[in-house]
C-alpha cells in the first residue's frame, strides 16, 4: 500500500473517524429526541383539543337536558301524548306557541345550538326552531295535528327513539328527510336526543338537538399546532358504513362542522378510506391513536380516537397532518453542515497524507537513489543526513556511516591489492636483476682488475691515456654503482635498527641535499615538531629513502620552489612528509610511480628505482609510504610513516 493511502487511513481512522462517528451519533441522538418531544407535543395537542371539545359537548348535552325540563316543555307533554295518538289536544296551539318562542329566544341567547326539534310520542315533528325562527306546521295530518315536517313512516326510526333510555341524551342519525343539510350532504354530527317522560311515566315525546357545531369549528381552528400542521376529524361508526370514515372536518379543504360541504367533493376525500388507499384509515382503526407516514413518505398523521357520545360505539379520529420533514427541517442545515464538515475534514485529511507522506517518503526516497548510486560504483555520493525526523535521520546517519564505513573498506582493500601486486612485481623484476647484476659483477670486476693493471704499466708521460683509462674506470664503478643499487633492490637486506634522533639525522640529511637544492635555485625548509624524538630504524636505509622523496621534490620543483619536510612525532609513530610546489603527477602515472624503471625523467636523471627501492623498505620496517598530488595538482604530497620502535614487515600501505 502507498505510503500516502497509509497514512490517510491512519489519520482518518485515528482521529477524524471517531469525531465524526461522534458528530453524526449526537446529531441522531438529538435528532430521535427531538422526534420523541415533537410527539409528545402533538400528543399534548390533541389531548388538548379532546379536552375542549369534550367540554363544549357536555355543555350542549347539558343544555339539552334543560330543555327538556324546562316549562314551556313540560307544559306541552299531555299535547305531545295526544298528538302522538293522532288527537289534536286543544292546548296544542297555545303550547306550540309557548314552546316556540321559548326555543327560538333560546337559539338566539345560546350560540351554536342548530335545529330543535320536539317530537310527539310517534316521531313527528311537532315544533321546529331553527336559528331563532320556528317552523310553521305546514303539514296537515288526518289528526289534525298539522305537523312541522313531514309525517313519518318509519317503523325502523321509532323503533330506535323508543329503545333510547330515559333521562339521557342520547345520539341518533335522523332519517334523511329530516338531515338539516343540502340534499347528498351527510350531517356532521349526530342529533342529541333527550326522551320526555309523562306523569303516567310513559314516553311523551322527545327532544332533538341539532348543534351546528361552529364552536366546534372554532375550537378546531383556533387550537395551538405546530407550523403547516392541518386537523382532522373523521367518524368511524362500525355499524354504519355509510358514516364509517366520514370526514368531518379538514381544514386543508375547507370542510368544517357548519359547513359540511366539500370546496371539491372530486378532489378532496370524503371518506378516510380513500387517503393513501385505505393505508392509513386500517392503521387508525386497528391502532386507535398513533403516527401514519404516508407512502410518498411526504406528510405525516397522528391519531387518536376520541368518544364524543356517551353509550355510543360511534367514536372520532382526531388528527394531525403535517410536512414529514417537520421534525427533520430543524436537523436539515446540521446534516448539510456535517456533510460539509465531513468533505472538508476529508479533503485535509487527505492534504495532510499527501503532505505527511511527501514529508517522510521524499528523505526515504532521496536514500534510496542515493544507496543506489552508491551501489552503482558512485562512491563519492554523500548521503545527506537532512531530515527533521529523528528516525529518519538515524536511518540516514546509519547508511551514511555504512557507506563511508563501505567506501573506506574498499580503498584498503584496493591499496593491499595494488602493494601485493607491486611485491609481486619487484619480487619477479628482482630475481631477475639479481640474475643480470651477478653476471655482469664478474665482467666488470675484470675490467676494473684490468683497467688498474693498464694504468700500473702506462708511461707516466701518456697523460691523455692515462686519463682516458681514469674515465673508463669511472664509468665502470658508475655501472658497478648501478648494478648494486639494482642488486640491492633485488636482495632487500634486513634493516639494522639503531636508537636515532630524528632531528640530528634530517639535518645531516637536509645538509647532504643543500647543494643540489641551491643548484636547482630551490629552498628547503624542515619543520619538527618534537626537537628530542628518538626512534628506533635503519638511519641509512630510511635516510636513503628521504634522499629519494626530497630529491624527486627537487626535481619537479620551479626555481625558487620551496620544499617543506614535516617530521612529526606521535605516540607509537613518527611522520615524514615531503611538499613541493612543482607540477605534480599526471593521473595515469599515480598508480605506476612505485613500478621499478618507472620514470618520467631522463636517463641521466632518473634509473626509475627510487620510490620502489623506497617502498620497500618501509614496508620492511612495518611502516607505509604515499604519494599523491597535493590539492588541484599544486605539487606533490610524500608522505612515510614508521612505528618508533621495530616491528614486522607489513603488506600494504
Ligand atoms: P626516478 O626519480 O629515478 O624517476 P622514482 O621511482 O624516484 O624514480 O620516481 C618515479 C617517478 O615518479 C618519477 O620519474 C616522477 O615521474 C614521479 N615523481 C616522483 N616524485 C615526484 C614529485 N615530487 N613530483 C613529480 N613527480 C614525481
Amino acid at each position: 500500500m502507498r505510503l500516502p493511502v497509509n497514512i490517510f487511513l491512519w489519520t482518518f481512522g485515528a482521529t477524524l473517524l471517531p469525531v465524526l462517528a461522534l458528530v453524526w451519533g449526537v446529531t441522531a441522538f438529538s435528532e430521535h429526541r427531538f422526534q420523541l418531544e415533537v410527539n409528545r407535543e402533538i400528543g399534548d395537542n390533541i389531548q388538548s383539543l379532546t379536552g375542549e371539545i369534550n367540554n363544549r359537548l357536555r355543555y350542549e348535552r347539558e343544555v339539552l337536558r334543560g330543555i327538556a325540563h324546562s316549562q314551556p316543555i313540560q307544559t306541552m307533554l299531555n299535547a305531545l301524548v295526544a298528538s302522538g295518538e293522532g288527537i289534536r289536544h286543544p292546548d296544542l296551539t297555545s303550547d306550540r306557541i309557548r314552546a316556540n318562542s321559548f326555543l327560538a329566544g333560546l337559539q338566539r341567547t345560546v350560540p351554536g345550538l342548530g335545529s330543535i326539534r320536539i317530537l310527539d310520542a310517534a316521531g313527528n315533528t311537532v315544533v321546529k326552531t331553527t336559528l331563532g325562527r320556528a317552523a310553521p306546521p305546514m303539514f296537515q295530518s288526518l289528526s289534525q295535528v298539522n305537523y312541522v315536517e313531514e309525517e313519518l313512516e318509519d317503523p325502523a326510526f321509532l323503533n330506535q327513539l323508543k329503545s333510547l333510555p330515559m333521562d339521557d341524551v342520547s345520539f341518533i342519525m335522523l332519517p334523511p328527510s329530516l338531515w338539516d343539510v343540502a340534499p347528498g350532504q351527510f350531517p356532521s354530527m349526530l342529533y342529541g336526543v333527550y326522551p320526555l317522560r309523562n306523569f303516567g311515566n310513559n314516553r311523551a315525546g322527545y327532544v332533538v338537538l341539532n348543534t351546528y357545531g361552529e364552536y366546534l369549528d372554532q375550537i378546531l381552528s383556533l387550537s395551538p399546532k405546530p407550523r403547516n400542521t392541518h386537523v382532522m376529524v373523521i367518524e368511524h361508526d362500525p355499524g354504519n358504513p355509510q358514516r364509517d370514515g366520514l370526514v368531518l372536518y379538514n381544514d386543508q379543504t375547507g370542510r368544517l362542522f357548519v359547513t359540511p360541504e366539500e370546496s371539491n367533493p372530486n378532489t378532496n376525500p370524503q371518506y378516510a378510506q380513500t387517503i393513501d388507499h385505505g393505508l392509513f384509515w386500517q392503521k387508525a382503526v386497528a391502532l386507535s391513536n398513533g403516527v401514519y407516514l404516508s407512502q410518498n413518505k411526504k406528510t405525516r398523521t397522528y391519531f387518536q380516537e376520541y368518544h364524543p357520545y356517551p353509550y355510543s360505539l360511534v367514536s372520532w379520529f382526531i388528527m394531525l397532518k403535517m410536512p414529514a420533514d417537520v421534525t427533520s427541517a430543524p436537523f436539515q442545515d446540521i446534516h448539510h453542515s456535517l456533510w460539509g464538515f465531513t468533505l472538508l475534514a476529508l479533503g485535509i485529511s487527505l492534504l495532510l497524507a499527501g503532505l505527511g507522506a511527501r514529508y517522510f517518503s521524499r528523505p526515504i526516497a532521496r536514500l534510496g537513489l542515493s544507496l543506489k548510486h552508491f551501489a552503482d560504483g558512485n562512491p563519492h555520493e554523500i548521503i545527506p543526513v537532512d531530515s527533521r525526523t529523528t528516525e529518519v535521520r538515524q536511518l540516514q546517519q546509519s547508511f551514511r556511516y555504512l557507506t563511508e564505513h563501505l567506501t573506506e573498506e574498499a580503498r584498503k582493500r584496493q591499496t593491499a591489492e595494488r602493494q601485493m601486486l607491486q611485491q609481486a612485481k619487484l619480487a619477479s623484476i628482482g630475481e631477475m636483476a639479481a640474475g643480470i647484476g651477478h653476471e655482469i659483477n664478474n665482467p666488470l670486476n675484470n675490467i676494473l682488475t684490468l683497467t688498474r693493471l693498464l694504468e700500473r704499466q702506462l708511461p707516466p708521460e701518456k697523460t691523455e691515456l692515462r686519463t682516458d683509462l681514469e674515465d673508463l674506470r669511472a664509468e665502470a664503478l658508475r655501472v658497478g654503482h648501478i648494478v648494486r643499487g639494482v642488486m640491492n633492490f633485488a636482495r632487500q637486506l634486513p634493516p639494522d635498527h639503531q636508537p636515532t634522533p630524528i632531528t640530528q639525522w634530517l639535518l645531516d640529511l637536509i645538509d647532504r641535499l643543500q647543494p643540489e637544492a641551491m643548484e636547482a635555485d630551490v629552498f628547503l625548509n624542515l619543520l619538527l615538531d618534537d626537537q628530542d624524538c628518538v626512534a628506533s630504524f635503519d638511519p641509512n636505509q630510511i635516510g636513503q629513502v628521504v634522499l629519494n622523496l626530497v630529491r624527486n621534490a627537487i626535481h619537479a620543483s620551479p626555481p625558487m620552489g620551496e620544499i617543506t619536510i614535516t617530521a612529526r612525532s606521535k605516540p607509537d609513530s613518527f611522520e615524514i612528509e615531503v611538499l613541493d610546489n612543482g607540477k605534480g603527477i599526471e593521473p595515469e602515472a599515480l598508480d605506476k610511480v612505485f613500478d621499478p624503471f618507472f620514470t618520467t625523467k631522463s636517463v641521466d636523471k632518473g634509473t626509475g628505482l627510487g620510490l620502489s627501492i623506497s617502498l620497500g623498505i618501509v614496508q620492511y620496517h612495518g611502516g607505509t609510504l604515499e604519494i599523491e598530488n597535493r590539492q588541484d595538482r599544486s605539487g606533490v604530497r610524500a608522505f612515510m610513516s614508521l612505528p618508533r620502535e621495530k616491528s614486522s614487515p607489513r603488506v600494504g600501505n
